[in-house]
């Protein structure tokens, strides 16, 4: 597939800051690309960049082949939608959306068959005669996805488009924007600090660290095999538990020293016998059906009615989560076992996965 942005080895300084990392990215055209890392990781600063709206340091940045590191951002031919909409407050919906084709000299009846096509594709037909403020904020989401859209870009760059609309109309915005890209075959960046987001609706996540890639893969890769700690804690819902151990005598299991009873969960693999590990352990794989493994008492109980989330009264604790209403109330022990291919384990030192 044709890489329509390629990153290489970009560096960010911002003065004494250095934010962004040897960054190396390619996307292809046509893929949906989520940018995710914990606030300040550098995922706006990397976003902008690609808009042009910031300069970088060095390294080397090309749109559909052409090289853009000094290229204004006008002249880059991409659409970038905000959380903040950025919509004309004195223009109606067909004002906001033909704005840029009128600027780029499009005549008045063209722009407005694109406007009509435009707001056809993404449900506002009905709405081209409100201002901004006559608009629900799914509504004006979509005005502002409208305006990007209607300038046939070669990439969509998205900031954290959904974070001021309320749980529910985020959870169905993010279908439509998936939708909408697929509908158009568009090549998409999407920054997000959410990694639920980031996992239901990209191709190929990024996941960002004090101005470094982390670890870069499809979701379900990063789910499965984290490359670190780091990445591993923030991939996934509950976060892993993390519980210090060692490899035990013969290699095959690893001792988990740090709960009670100090419990020996065989392992698929073979780790070193006494070498000191983190091994990671998803809530979700704690009640694995299998013969008990080791047991602890459960402190809090907290159910929505189609899952339980149980913390454990344990130093570290665990959260594990059960679906359903949940059948252990606080005080009693919850039996649980895990799957050997289930568990993960890093170096305590560097945290990288072993
Ligand atoms: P958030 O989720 O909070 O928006 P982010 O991952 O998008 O975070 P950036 O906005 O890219 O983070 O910022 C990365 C780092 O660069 C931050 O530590 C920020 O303080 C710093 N930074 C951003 N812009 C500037 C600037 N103009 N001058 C100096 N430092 C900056």
């Amino acid at each position: 597939m044709t890489p329509q942005i390629e990153i290489s080895h970009v560096e960010k300084h911002y003065g004494a800051f250095h934010a962004l990392k040897d960054i190396d990215l390619t996307i292809p055209k046509g893929s949906f690309v989520a940018l995710v890392g914990p606030s300040g990781c550098g995922k706006s600063t990397l976003l902008r960049s690609i808009a042009g709206l910031e300069s970088i340091t060095s390294g080397d940045l090309r749109i559909a082949g052409e090289r853009m590191n000094e290229m204004p951002p006008r002249k880059r031919d991409v659409a970038m939608v905000f959380q903040s909409y950025a919509l004309y407050p004195h223009m109606n919906v067909l004002g906001n959306l033909t704005y840029s084709l009128r600027f780029k000299g499009v005549a008045k009846a063209d722009a407005r068959e694109k406007a009509n096509r435009v707001a056809s594709t993404i449900g506002l037909e009905k709405l081209l005669d409100r201002y901004p403020r006559e608009l629900s904020g799914g509504q004006r989401q979509r005005v502002a996805m409208g305006r990007a859209i209607i300038r046939e870009p070669k990439a969509f760059l998205f900031d954290e488009p959904l974070s001021n609309l309320d749980a529910a109309l985020r959870v169905h915005m993010r279908m439509e924007v998936r939708a909408l890209h697929d509908r158009l075959g568009a090549t998409s960046v999407y920054v997000t600090h959410d990694q639920i987001e980031a996992m239901t609706m990209a191709d190929h996540v990024v996941v960002m660290r004090d101005g470094r890639i982390e670890q870069q893969g499809s979701p379900l890769t990063l789910y499965d095999t984290p490359a670190n700690r780091f990445v591993a804690g923030f991939i996934g819902s509950p976060a892993m538990n993390f519980v210090d151990g060692h490899g035990s005598e013969d290699g095959h299991s690893v001792r988990l020293d740090a709960l009670p009873g100090a419990p020996v969960l065989p392992l698929d693999r073979r780790v070193e016998p006494g070498r000191p590990v983190v091994a990671g352990l998803r809530p979700e794989h704690l009640f694995s059906g299998g013969e008990t493994q080791f047991s602890v008492p459960i402190r809090v109980v907290e159910s929505t009615g189609s899952i339980a989330y149980y913390t454990t009264d344990t130093d570290p604790e665990l959260m594990l989560v059960e679906q359903g209403r949940g059948k252990l109330r606080s005080g009693d022990s919850a039996a649980l076992s895990i799957a050997p291919g289930d568990i993960h384990l890093f170096d305590p030192m560097t945290g990288l996965a072993l």
